[in-house]
């Protein structure tokens, strides 16, 4: 637990961001992940919230379905173009995660003022190969987009929400 913890922080000091754990398997399949409608709303509240900075945060659940959030501030220096995960938020929000026996599935962050696709920074910042990166775009319109990032590979995600009880309800 204690290295785990250490390794962790290593990582994040590199990237903001907890380090992929190898050989751990995937919960979602590697085409869509769920994603209840209270979570995407919520998402889109911060998003709309931090503008003209951008949001980030973790995405956890069990099963593929994402069904909680945990914002975290953006310590970034030039907050309206880049994100940088505050370290005390995202420990705590894997504290908060583990013991609820949830997983991290998902990460998010906007774009306040361009589209819902990684830029290049994001690609090069995308640690963690298991979860699946969202982002939501505030202009023209509010969009999310999710994608999994595994080294110079970008591969869009299907999002499908559901509701509370984990039925498709779109
Ligand atoms: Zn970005």
């Amino acid at each position: 637990m204690t290295n785990d913890i250490f390794m962790m922080n290593l990582k994040m000091v590199q990237c903001g961001l907890p380090s992929a754990r190898t050989g751990e398997s995937r919960e979602v399949s590697d085409k869509s992940i769920h994603i209840t409608d209270a979570v995407k709303r919520a998402v889109e509240d911060h998003a709309l919230r931090e503008r003209p900075a951008e949001c980030c945060g973790l995405l956890s659940g069990a099963n593929g379905v994402i069904t909680d959030l945990h914002p975290l501030r953006n310590e970034a220096e030039q907050p309206e173009s880049r994100y940088f995960a505050s370290p005390a938020d995202l420990f705590g929000a894997m504290r908060i995660m583990r013991d609820a026996g949830k997983r991290l599935l998902g990460i998010y962050h906007s774009h306040p003022r361009s589209s819902a696709f990684p830029s290049s920074s994001d690609v090069e910042m995308a640690f963690y190969p298991e979860a699946v990166y969202f982002i939501i775009s505030l202009e023209p319109v509010v969009e999310m987009r999710a994608f999994r990032i595994e080294g110079a590979g970008v591969e869009e995600v299907t999002v499908s929400v559901v509701d509370e009880s984990g039925s498709v309800s779109c």
